[in-house]
């Protein structure tokens, strides 16, 4: 596993696995021990995806030490749009049986309240109950919003990002201002658009050569470019083959070849509008 470090200092591993869309009770838990087994030491969940009482369960009960698994909550839009966001944090940690987060994100920045909520999220963090706190979905404008007032700057900007929308001009300014870029929908998210993703040429070109599937040449790609990644999967073959990218690298020409596959294309809601 590689690891990166986040502007307060903490490490953080670059490769994840998400839990979006697994149902709690056993299929989220069975999925999260299966990853933690397979390798991984970081977990993505949200109070919005309704399992976090499972990976709770699955991290406190696994046989890892607690303070090796980097563990990521996101507080919800209408709690976040409700002015809840204390009672929420306490909602989720409760739920996950935890006395700490690693990361606890904004999910969604819901203008305007994404100006009125960071305060709150610079208290969760002087609590030391999260130990980073960041943000997901956020355009530039919505970082200059909140670093007008902010004493804190978000140690990690969650967003889309596949070879189909590459995300360069957000990437580059979260890089200039501290701020880590991570992928969500890294393989693409659903059919069809990752049936195409995986066919494109420049995909299964390299995924011959390197003698890798289409998935794992997609992953590598972001960590050639350092950004933190969170695939998902119920299926425990998958679970490994996503975490089998550390055995090899892609040169800069390849990279370019991926990057070259931007169409701008999202899979999931517009940050602008979302709520
Ligand atoms: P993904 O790109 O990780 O995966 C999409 C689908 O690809 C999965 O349903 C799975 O069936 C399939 N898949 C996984 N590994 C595969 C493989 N090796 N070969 C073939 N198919 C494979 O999409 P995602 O679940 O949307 O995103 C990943 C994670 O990002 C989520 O679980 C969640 O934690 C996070 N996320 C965050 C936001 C946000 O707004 N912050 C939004 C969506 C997802």
């Amino acid at each position: 596993m590689l690891y990166t470090t986040l502007n307060n200092g903490i490490k953080m591993p670059l490769l994840g696995f998400g839990v979006y869309k697994l149902a709690e009770g056993e299929a989220c838990m069975n999925a999260v021990k299966c990853a933690i087994e397979a390798g991984y030491r970081s977990i993505d969940t949200a109070a919005l995806y309704e399992n976090e009482k499972s990976v709770g369960q699955a991290i406190r009960t696994c046989g890892i030490p607690r303070e090796e698994i980097f563990l990521t909550t996101k507080l919800g839009n209408p709690d976040q749009m409700n002015g809840n966001i204390m009672e929420a944090f306490d909602a989720s940690l409760s739920k996950l049986g935890l006395d700490y987060v690693d990361l606890y994100l904004v999910h969604w920045p819901c203008a305007p309240y994404h100006i009125s909520s960071w305060p709150i999220m610079e208290k969760i963090l002087q609590s030391g109950k999260a130990r980073a706190i960041g943000v997901s979905n956020y355009q530039p404008h919505h970082l200059d919003d909140i670093a007008q007032t902010s004493t804190v700057t978000p140690a990690l900007n969650q967003i889309e990002m596949h070879p189909f929308f590459t995300q360069q001009s957000l990437r580059a300014y979260c890089r200039t201002h501290h701020i880590a870029p991570q992928s969500w929908s890294p393989l693409g998210g659903e059919r069809p658009v990752q049936e195409q993703l995986f066919a494109a040429p420049a995909i299964t070109r390299l995924a011959a050569k390197y003698n890798k599937t289409p998935a794992q040449i997609i992953l590598r790609w972001n960590i050639e470019h350092g950004v933190i990644t969170i695939p998902k999967s119920a299926n425990s073959a998958r679970i490994a083959e996503n975490i089998d990218i550390f055995d090899f690298a892609l040169t800069v020409d390849e990279v370019a070849a991926i990057d070259a596959l931007n169409r701008d294309q999202r899979v999931g809601p517009d940050p602008d509008t979302h709520r």
